[in-house]
């Protein structure tokens, strides 16, 4: 079962919204331009993707920790193991994982029905288990923690 730290999930990126002034992608959050499009092959579509980019992070940010919440409940299949990590890796591509992160596996125990299980979870550097509750595999309440 995986589970991600919400606080690993990080927006560092000038703020939105960002805006397509002929070419120039501008934010008010930022006195100077986030990007300049060449203008001899502007392609309005590019720019429509790079001032949508900042809301598609934050999105994607949210549908991680939902697929994580639906996971065990939704009984993945491989496919659907195959998106969750490639939403994954896009996010880290994004720039939306905290950069400082290792993987935590251990015994987990669930406070409400006593199940316990192997656990994997993504947890920031300085910590050395999970930081918040885990979802129980057997009974799927957010009652698990390390044993
Ligand atoms: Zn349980």
């Amino acid at each position: 079962m995986i589970k991600t730290d919400p606080t690993m999930l990080v927006y560092n990126a000038t703020e939105q919204p960002w805006t397509d002034d002929y070419g120039v992608i501008v934010s008010p959050h930022r006195e100077r331009a986030i990007c300049n499009l060449e203008p001899r092959d502007y392609k309005i579509e590019n720019a429509m993707l790079i001032c949508a980019a900042p809301p598609l992070l934050k999105v994607a940010q949210k549908l991680l920790l939902w697929m994580e919440e639906c996971m065990a409940a939704c009984d993945f299949n491989q496919d659907d193991m195959d998106l969750y990590h490639e939403l994954r890796q896009t996010i880290r591509t994004a720039g939306g994982f905290s950069s400082e992160t290792h993987w935590w596996q251990g015994p987990c125990i669930c406070s409400a029905c006593s199940h316990t299980w192997q656990g994997v979870v993504e947890i920031p550097v300085e910590a050395t288990s999970p930081q918040v509750p885990l979802e129980c595999s057997e009974c799927h309440q957010m009652t698990g923690g390390p044993a």
